[in-house]
């Protein structure tokens, strides 16, 4: 289904973004992730990733909080795979804390891997698009693009961000053969979810369990978590001829949590 074409996923060593890049070179698009992690890991993840689409994967370790390195991870994908007909801005961090009391540095660097890495991306990768009159654009928004939770200002204020974002993209580029999307899951189990709990539980005063049953899942009527494997479905139907008039849309993936 992609064969001939080529992905770029940031924040795709773990979660969300390895699933996105693992369905793509199923379908035979080449793929460079992007992310932090230990270098035999990721060695193996491009490795197997290599396994699915014919050896068309690689890495690159640009921090998606420094533009200079955005630009020169889009170059490189160029360089080595092609040129990204499709972009996927997947990198995110959270921060929970009080918002009297939210580390100046924190707040900047949410808003720095999640909303301005994802305009660095976009404008470094377009021109090709453009040029080549196909593309595809999704970013991972969250439930958080369209509603809020207390004590993640950034990252709220971020992903409502990265909804504006992408309609202005998808309003740009409507007739040049490019869709530009958001996906906002609702809670996924992964090691983003795992490591915001302890903070949960200082911020909230209560126990683990507590956090899971009460807060995370609180508000998802399913009462389970989404799947990094139904993210990956929608991404790829989103990169097929049948999504091509789906663009400048919030796609909710959240268990019912929005209906609220
Ligand atoms: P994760 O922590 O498993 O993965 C995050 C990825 O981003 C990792 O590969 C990490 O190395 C990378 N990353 C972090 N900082 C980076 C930086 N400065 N530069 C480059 N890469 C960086 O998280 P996840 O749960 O898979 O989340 C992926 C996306 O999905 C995020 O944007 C997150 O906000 C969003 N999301 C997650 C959930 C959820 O419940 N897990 C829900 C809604 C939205």
């Amino acid at each position: 289904q992609l064969q001939g074409k080529t992905a770029l996923i940031t924040g795709s060593t773990s979660g969300i973004g390895l699933g996105y890049a693992k369905a793509l070179a199923e379908a035979g698009a080449a793929v460079m992730i992007n992310g932090f992690g230990d270098a035999a890991a990721i060695a193996a993840m491009v490795e197997e990733l290599g396994a699915l689409n014919g050896g068309k994967a690689a890495h690159n370790g640009a921090d998606m909080s420094k533009p200079e390195e955005i630009r020169a991870m889009v170059a490189a994908c160029g360089d080595q795979l092609g040129a990204p007909d499709i972009l996927i801005n997947n990198a995110g961090i959270q921060h929970v804390a009080p918002i009297d009391e939210f580390p100046d540095d924190k707040w900047d660097a949410v808003l720095a891997i999640i909303l301005s890495s994802a305009f660095h991306t976009t404008k470094a990768a377009l021109p090709a698009m453009k040029a080549k009159g196909w593309g595809r654009i999704i970013n991972t928004g969250s439930m958080h693009s369209l509603v809020a939770s207390p004590y993640k200002s950034a990252y709220n204020a971020a992903k409502h961000g990265i909804a504006g974002l992408t309609k202005t993209v998808a309003l740009e580029v409507a007739t040049q053969g490019i869709t530009v999307n958001n996906i906002c899951p609702g809670y996924v189990w992964t090691p983003l979810v795992e490591n915001q709990i302890p903070d949960t539980m200082k911020a909230r005063g209560l126990t683990y369990d507590q956090v899971v049953n009460d807060v995370l899942l609180d508000k998802q009527p399913q009462k389970k978590f989404v799947q990094v494997e139904q993210l990956a479905a929608l991404a790829l139907f989103l990169c097929g001829d049948a999504a091509s008039a789906i663009t400048g849309t919030n796609l909710s993936v959240d268990g019912g949590w929005t209906a609220q």
